[in-house]
């Protein structure tokens, strides 16, 4: 299969034209991360191809795309606070750092300890101090922290609990691919709005699994 490899400019144009992105602000934000940072050495030359690469331990950083339909579902605003479920690199966290800004926040979860050390490092090299990772079982989100503006779940998750809808606040959204069959999922965003719970239904993805008490497992 023919590699799919562009730069940064190249993809970030196919977004906007093909109106994947349109908010300027999550156009910045990827404009201004240098998803290099992120990706393991070996992999460096293929940072803007269109696929997931792997990442330590077995896991993937997400293919850019999947990214930006994500980010844009998401709705993230300057300040929000944001519960990230699945740190991996920890590109879609600073991706949502840029957004939020010094007077946000994001708290981003991960089962895999060098995984989070790993992330904390990717951070230091773009400076982005709105970041803070938590190394721990987020399938049951991260009640510590919350409420939260926003919610994302970068892995395949079984389903979207009651607990995790608990920890969003009143007109949150929470966005997640889920489904049972990781090759199948649906990527799906949950509205919160005072005891009404509406949800929109986005097409099929595939993730690694979520793990934990209320993950695969
Ligand atoms: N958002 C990541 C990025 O920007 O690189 C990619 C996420 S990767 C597709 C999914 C991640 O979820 C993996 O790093 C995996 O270890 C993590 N994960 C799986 N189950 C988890 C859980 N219960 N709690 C926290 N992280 C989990």
């Amino acid at each position: 299969m023919k590699k799919l490899i562009m730069d940064k400019d190249q993809l970030i144009q196919g977004w906007i034209k093909r109106k994947i992105i349109t908010d300027k602000k999550i156009i910045s934000a990827f404009q201004e991360l240098n998803r290099e940072n992120f990706i393991l050495e070996e992999y460096k030359d293929q940072a803007y191809a269109d696929y997931p690469l792997p990442i330590l331990a077995g896991q993937t950083i997400s293919q850019p795309t999947t990214i930006a339909i994500m980010t844009s579902l998401l709705e993230p605003k300057e300040k929000n606070k944001i519960l990230e479920i699945g740190t991996g690199s920890g590109y879609q966290a600073a991706i949502l750092g840029k957004i939020v800004g010094s007077g946000g926040k994001i708290i981003s979860i991960e089962i895999i300890e060098e995984l989070a050390e790993f992330a904390k490092a990717n951070l230091k090299k773009e400076n982005i101090t709105n970041v803070e990772i938590i190394h721990g079982d987020g399938s049951v989100g991260y009640e510590k922290q919350s409420p939260y503006d926003r919610i994302i779940i970068t892995a395949a998750t079984p389903k979207i609990t009651d607990e995790l809808i608990g920890q969003l606040k009143d007109y949150g959204l929470l966005v997640a691919p889920v489904g049972y069959d990781i090759h199948s999922l649906v990527m799906t965003k949950i509205i919160k709005q005072k005891n009404t719970i509406t949800k929109h239904e986005f097409g099929s993805f595939s993730f690694v699994p979520l793990r934990g008490i209320k993950g695969f497992e």
